[in-house]
């Protein structure tokens, strides 16, 4: 390995002791007091390896190694420093650590570098008020004016702030993050490294089916307009067109009824419908059929409103193949495969070429506190990472 791996992994795991609740998980949402206890570490690691660090109007820190060439633009690799309640370690504080060991390596190998390399530490990718990937968006220009002003106060953040946030685009050669993969695909197939070609688009859609709530013992079966047995047929015909499908995914992970009680026929049914694909336009067409589906029912008035697009994107290929030149240097297997979660390299892939890299994750869980990935396979893609970087340095 180019990397110092045990310099790495200690840090890693120092990192994720801030937050971390025995027996809960990582407890470490964006704009609290764990989360900014985290990024004043990296921020000090960051200084103790000679980085220029700047915090941006939003939260994002950013720490740069100089390259030897100042009109090229910069190498940016990094993920975020939040994590979802009960989560793990690793989700998003891999890719910033491991760009840090990068950065580290380069230096004190006095490795050629010719563009700067920044490393990047994202607030706010998990969600939350202001919706997920929300530092990456900022930086990405992607915040749609007017601000919420209330919500924005309420974390201690400004409209001027998230306008300041915004990066030059003109300034970024390229976004590489490493993250683990968040599924059990690669651990399956025992290949320890990831190349994700695109990211997922995510849909949602808020579902409503409206009948008559009525009382449940004495209204005949037949007259019933029962909203639960409209949604439950809907859905099996629904789940049973999907499993003829391989090119998204579907879920729905929300649903309710009312008045839910437990002698009351019930009167309406609401419901999420969450569909993800690598095309916009096979979310759309599996959009619609839910809806003709939902159009066929008799028995209740239904609609389906749009509530989240997020569109799906290529990661780039020049980059890709810099991630592989890479694990062909280190002899390390590698397979391309789609992400099917949702990245700061999102948002950054519209403002720059982005690229990513995967780990395997044990027994595919992530957003646990279970979350787990090898010692040796965070190493591997910490050395993969720098060695990619180091690969696009001389095709950029
Ligand atoms: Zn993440």
């Amino acid at each position: 390995m180019i990397i110092s791996a045990d310099r790495f992994l200690a840090d890693l795991e120092a990192l994720g002791r801030i937050g971390w609740v025995d027996g809960e998980g990582m407890d470490r949402p964006a704009f609290t007091p764990s989360y900014d206890a985290a990024r004043k570490f990296v921020e000090d690691r960051m200084k103790d390896a000679g980085l220029a660090v700047t915090v941006d109007g939003v939260g994002n820190i950013f720490g740069t190694l100089d390259g030897s060439d100042p009109s090229l633009p910069a190498i940016y690799a990094g993920s975020h420093l939040d994590a979802v309640p009960g989560g793990g370690k690793y989700d998003g504080p891999l890719g910033v650590m491991a760009a840090l060991e990068a950065a580290r390596t380069i230096r004190e190998n006095a490795i050629p570098l010719r563009h700067s390399l920044v490393v990047a530490g994202f607030t706010g990718e998990e969600g939350g008020e202001m919706g997920g990937t929300f530092g990456s968006r900022a930086f990405a220009g992607l915040l749609q004016e007017p601000f919420p002003a209330e919500k924005l106060s309420r974390v201690g953040l400004t409209a001027d702030g998230i306008l300041s946030a915004k990066g030059d685009p003109g300034g970024i050669a390229c976004y590489f993050e490493l993250h683990i993969e968040q599924g059990p695909y690669l651990e399956r197939r025992s290949i320890p490294i990831g190349i994700p070609t695109g990211i997922v688009g995510i849909s949602r859609y808020a579902v409503r089916l409206e009948g008559e709530a009525n009382h449940a013992g004495t209204t005949p079966m037949k007259e019933r307009k029962d909203a639960m047995r409209e949604a439950s047929e809907l859905l099996s015909e629904w789940f049973a067109w999907t499993d003829t499908r391989d090119d998204f995914v579907c879920n729905v992970g929300v649903f309710s009824l009312h008045p839910g009680a437990d002698a009351i026929v019930p009167g309406r049914a609401d419901f999420l419908l969450e569909i993800r694909s690598l095309r916009d336009s096979i979310m759309d067409e599996a959009a619609a059929q839910f809806r003709s589906l939902l159009e066929k029912r008799k028995k209740v008035s239904v609609s389906m409103e749009p509530v989240v697009w997020k569109g799906a994107v290529d990661l780039d290929p020049l980059l890709q193949d810099a991630v592989e030149a890479a694990c062909r240097e280190a002899d390390v297997p590698s397979v391309r495969m789609p992400s099917g979660a949702s990245h700061d390299a999102n948002p950054m892939a519209r403002i720059t070429r982005a690229g990513m890299i995967f780990v395997p994750s044990a027994g595919g869980i992530s957003h646990s506190k279970e979350e787990y990935t090898s010692p040796e396979d965070l190493a591997r893609g910490a050395d993969i990472l720098a060695r990619a970087i180091l690969e696009a340095d001389r095709r950029l």
